[in-house]
């Protein structure tokens, strides 16, 4: 990844609460030139969202105390945040849920577990 900031300077913020996904989503973003923001839980990842307006939310979809994807309902409501592209990271042998999270707002999917060689390019791929 060393030379390769393919996302310099962008501010992503990661909701998941499985520590090593959060800890291997996190070196690789900040490798390719991220400011990562980090929360573990929906609750928190909604303060967090409000207070920082990241260029891009990663939102896990089973977390402790929302559902994922009703989080991103919550932020996809928000005038400040609304805009802000959300993307699943799902289980690839959940049924259905690619249609389940574009369904319920997100602007796209990323497969667990996380394919260390594509994943930033997939994020860059998000953005703006
Ligand atoms: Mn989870």
């Amino acid at each position: 990844m060393a030379g390769k900031e393919i996302l310099a300077g962008k501010k992503i913020l990661i909701i998941e609460d499985n520590p090593m996904n959060m800890e291997l989503a996190a070196v690789i973003l900040e490798s390719a030139g991220c400011i990562v923001i980090q929360a573990d839980t929906a609750g928190e990842g909604i303060r967090l969202a409000l207070e920082s307006l990241p260029d891009l939310i990663l939102m896990d979809i089973a977390l402790p105390d929302m559902d994922g994807l009703a989080a991103t309902g919550v932020l996809k409501r928000e005038g400040s945040t609304g805009a802000i592209p959300i993307v699943a990271l799902t289980a690839h042998a959940m049924k259905g849920v690619q249609e389940k999270a574009l369904g319920a707002g997100c602007d796209g999917c990323i497969f667990k577990p996380i394919n260390t060689r594509e994943f930033a390019f997939a994020v860059a791929g998000h953005l703006k």
